[in-house]
């Protein structure tokens, strides 16, 4: 894909927190497309076939429909910048350098669904994220575009900034709601969805970052023109955020569907020097690994998920032959155990032994009955919790075990 091609990347967008600036650059089309005709965004949406980017993938405007369909009254738009997870680092770089973007398409989506509540829910340790998110609220506050949404929303619109807990499960929908409620962000289960009972037990839209600065393309575009920019069925472009052993790791701005092979070898420049590609952490490290033989697939939500693995928020962290899986895993394990809130002790008691089995047996302390107990975990803990942080790092595991045994083998005591 061609550089100038690029949608949310655009170096000419990258303004930080200065209104004029994105106004005087395509900034407000779409935002202007919007107010002349509020009721077809969210058709325009979904033909445009939008997806959440934040990891589940879930078509943006099925969000959106319920809400608008609730009756007048308190509705909350919630942009989601608490991004904390390894390897993704793709919405701090919007709300730091491009925040108008973002925060276009959260009142392109109070128009939508007329929510009267509009809030930037941003990591308060992405200190400059959230600066620029704060000081691009203030302008938007002030300006007159800020009438013409209120008029037509139909009364006072708050347009505001809370800094989330910092916390990994801060980032999770529910807890999302939790937060901007002012309590600690404990996960809940679902049903009820936010679009029936959110903050406050108000309708509430809860959109990632990066699904929101599409948004605003897409209005001023048209849907055709965003389908148009994927590969195939894939439609639109991604953010993918690249690490690991790559010669170039980097956030990468590419067509939605775009190979693995393509990503790591044509954008990322290819291995480090002398290495060889083993497999990928995918979306963030909760998901199945691919592998050698998954080079070929499409990084798209669909065709990820048809290798039985996720695209999650579009991390790849790259792992090369003679770097340990078990030690890689061992790490994700403890970052999960940390990030686990305790409420459900399957999941405070489950992430803390799958670490320490990983520990045991990653620096060679390890017996086979610690290999037997890790397996028994991953039969016995999924769906044991409120959200989904235990299934992830279950999956991770079971994952690794099952395609890299050998490397495990290998480490125990005989
Ligand atoms: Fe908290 Fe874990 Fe339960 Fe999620 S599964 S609510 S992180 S204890």
């Amino acid at each position: 894909m061609d550089k100038l091609n690029q949608v949310l990347l655009r170096a000419d967008f990258r303004v930080g927190a200065d209104l004029d600036a994105w106004l005087a650059r395509e900034g407000g089309a779409g935002l202007a497309r919007a107010l002349e005709n509020p009721e077809a965004i969210i058709a325009e949406i979904a033909e445009a076939d939008l997806r959440g980017m934040g990891g589940a993938g879930f078509a943006t405007h099925r969000k959106w429909t319920p809400v608008a369909a609730a009756p007048f009254g308190d509705k909350y738009i919630i942009c989601n910048g608490n991004e904390d997870e390894p390897g993704t680092f793709k919405d701090r770089f919007l709300l730091e350098h491009t925040p108008h973007q973002v925060i276009e398409g959260a009142l392109i989506a109070a128009l939508a669904t007329r929510a009267n509540h509009v809030v930037l829910y941003v990591n308060p340790h992405q200190q400059l994220a959230l600066a620029a998110t704060r000081q691009a609220v203030q302008q938007w506050q002030a300006h007159t575009l800020f009438a013409a949404i209120e008029q037509t929303v139909g009364g006072t619109v708050s347009l505001g900034v809370v800094p989330s807990s910092g916390l990994y499960i801060g980032g999770e929908e529910t807890a999302v709601i939790a937060s901007v409620q002012g309590g600690f962000p404990f996960p809940r289960r679902k049903p009820p969805f936010p679009a029936e009972e959110g903050v406050h037990g108000a309708p509430t839209v809860v959109n990632n970052a990066e699904t929101l600065a599409h948004v605003p393309g897409i209005l001023r575009h048209g849907a055709q023109w965003y389908r148009d920019l994927g590969v195939g069925d894939a439609a639109g472009t991604k953010l993918y955020s690249l690490s690991g052993d790559v010669l170039h790791p980097g956030l990468y701005e590419l067509p939605m569907g775009t190979s693995l092979e393509s990503l790591v070898f044509e954008h990322g420049g290819g291995m480090l020097q002398g290495k060889q590609f083993k497999a990928v952490f995918t979306g963030g490290p909760s998901n199945t690994l691919l592998t050698k033989r998954d080079l070929d697939v499409p990084l798209d939500f669909d065709s990820v998920r048809q290798r039985h693995s996720r695209l999650g928020t579009g991390a790849m962290i790259v792992v090369s032959e003679g770097s340990s899986i078990v030690r890689k895993v061992a790490e994700y394990v403890s970052f999960f155990a940390q990030g686990s809130c305790g409420q459900c002790p399957p999941c405070k008691g489950g992430t803390f032994q799958l670490m320490q089995l990983l520990n045991r047996i990653d620096t060679g302390r390890g017996v086979r009955a610690d290999m037997d107990a890790l397996e028994n975990l991953c039969r016995i803990l999924p769906g044991s919790g409120r959200c989904g942080l235990i299934d992830g790092a279950v999956t991770v595991v079971e994952s690794s075990v099952n395609q890299f045994r050998d490397e495990y083998e290998a480490l125990l005591m005989t």
